[in-house]
């Protein structure tokens, strides 16, 4: 890295004040510790503004990025800033909004704030681009419009995780459908569906694809205008409107964007003010031909306290829901993380991962979780990552997820549901009304239970395991192809799990 080229190292740990190239080898040290995909996006745009008794301060060009740098790398800078020079004490970030405007349109989250003809951001989306906070001699001499103090209204996007991206969202047949939606979204000129509405059980990738569109919009439409936001806060935001008599500002705010998401959109169900203002918001952006993505824990029509006009609206488009994941997927995620800990010098072994994914089927936060700590549990106290360690370090999150449906549960609540007889499941009976329930009731023991194909075959009267595999092949052709037959098994699940 040329940054660290020629200078002397003698000047390491000085006392004396914080420098700029002192800064230069803080930052060589950040890009070395973060990644290059992570450097260029957070910590590049950082600039050395000044140093006094023991306080450096450095600017970025937004305070969407200050309020980043903030939460995710502040401690770490300060850290190896102490490391470079002792004398540093604290380390200050403020938002400087340099000169040349594309910085600031660029900005990390690449929610592109809009540009006047002289360059300056004109504010109202998400504010990303305004100065705030700004030392009078700071303040830019091009009109850009300066805020000082107080919460910035038009700041409504909320930040994109740098990790969720479409490269590191693993595929798999319970979220093809939704990904490829996703892509198909975020690539497209014009708007394909709307809206695209995604729903699925909490920690199966939601959240991910929404921010992996934001992100693939802002590469290859740096001029679209994305706003992301979660339910919640745009109740927030429209209940302060109203606490300031200023709706007006905050429709303008999301009628003038390309495409609007929002998140976990079942917290707005009930809340009938927000809810008629998310409908006209809603209306006047389908109208207007823009894109809106919507993510829920459940089906439009499952909605509960939301409006039954809203429900409908919400099935117009395109609905895609992700499903629980299954042994492969889970496996293929932990794949693809153990690969990343491996080049950061943590080695996985493959029967850690597959255990792994065998036991902690609830969902892939729980499973990220469960592999963070195995790792970080053998790095704190300097051993080899093994299986003993692993049930060792895991065993009370083992537990809850042992605690999960057992196959006799699964036969009882499926032979319920079908009218048939419990014994049926075991039995040879070949009749379609019993051979089917069997393999719906098969097909929930795969995917709720860690139990094996032969395990499940020897409960269900001694099958064989191609037997199990075929039931599981059939039951997902069917509800490929039967909408009704799949919500079924949908509702036979949540019984199950709740
Ligand atoms: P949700 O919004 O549905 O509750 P998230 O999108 O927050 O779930 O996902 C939870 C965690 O699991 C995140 O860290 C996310 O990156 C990860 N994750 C979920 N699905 C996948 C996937 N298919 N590939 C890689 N990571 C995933
Ligand atoms: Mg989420």
């Amino acid at each position: 890295m040329s940054l660290e080229s020629g200078i002397p190292m003698s000047s390491s740990s000085s006392v004396s004040a914080p420098t700029a190239a002192q800064w230069e080898r803080v930052l060589g040290r950040l890009r070395v510790e973060f990644g290059d995909a992570v450097f260029k996006s957070w910590l590049k745009p950082l600039t050395f503004a000044n140093a006094g008794e023991g306080e450096v301060i450095v600017s970025v060009p937004t305070r969407f990025m200050r309020d980043w740098v903030e939460r995710h790398y502040l401690e770490r800078i300060r850290a190896i800033w102490c490391e470079e020079n002792s004398g540093v004490r604290t380390v200050a970030v403020r938002v400087h909004r340099p000169a040349t405007p594309k910085a600031a349109a660029l900005g990390p989250n690449g929610l592109g704030v809009p540009q006047n003809s002289n360059g300056a951001a004109n504010g109202n989306v998400n504010g990303n681009g305004h100065a705030q906070q700004l030392t009078p001699a700071a303040t830019p001499t091009n009109g850009a419009p300066v805020i000082t103090g107080g919460e910035d209204r038009a700041d409504i996007s909320a930040p994109l995780d740098p990790r969720f991206t479409f490269e590191n969202f693993v595929v798999g047949k319970s979220n093809e459908f939704a990904y490829a939606a996703a892509r198909r979204l975020a690539e497209a000129k014009t708007v394909p569906f709307n809206p695209l509405f995604l729903y699925g059980g909490v920690g199966l990738g939601k959240t991910h694809l929404m921010h992996a569109i934001a992100w693939a919009i802002r590469e290859r439409y740096p001029n679209k205008r994305v706003i992301y936001l979660s339910a919640e806060k745009f109740m927030y935001q429209f209940i302060r409107a109203l606490r300031f008599r200023d709706t007006m500002a905050f429709k303008e705010q999301f009628r003038s964007v390309d495409v609007l998401m929002i998140d976990d959109v079942q917290f707005i169900s009930g809340r009938d003010s927000t809810q008629e203002e998310f409908f006209h918001t809603f209306n006047a952006l389908v109208d207007q031909n823009k894109q809106i993505v919507i993510s829920a824990d459940k089906s439009p029509s499952d909605l509960e306290g939301m409006e039954d006009r809203m429900k409908s609206r919400l099935g117009w488009g395109l609905v895609a829901d992700i499903h629980q994941t299954d042994y492969e997927l889970r496996l293929s995620i932990l794949q693809s993380k153990g690969e990343k800990l491996a080049g950061a010098g943590a080695n996985v072994p493959a029967k850690v991962l597959e255990f792994l994914a065998h036991k902690i089927t609830s969902n892939v936060r729980e499973l990220e979780g469960a592999l963070n700590r195995v790792v970080a549990h053998a790095t704190l106290v300097g051993r080899d990552i093994s299986l003993e360690t692993a049930q060792d370090v895991l065993h009370d999150l083992l537990r809850a997820n042992d605690r999960r449906v057992t196959i006799e549960e699964i036969q009882k609540r499926v032979a319920e549901h079908f009218n048939i007889r419990i014994s049926d499941m075991s039995s040879a009976r070949r009749a379609r009304a019993v051979a089917r329930p069997r393999q719906v009731a098969m097909y929930l023991a795969k995917q709720l239970t860690s139990r094996s194909l032969p395990e499940i075959g020897r409960k269900f009267g001694g099958r064989d395991h191609t037997t199990v595999m075929h039931a599981v092949r059939k039951v997902e052709e069917l509800r490929a192809g039967d909408s009704s037959f799949s919500e079924d098994i949908d509702l036979l699940r949540r019984m199950l799990e709740s």
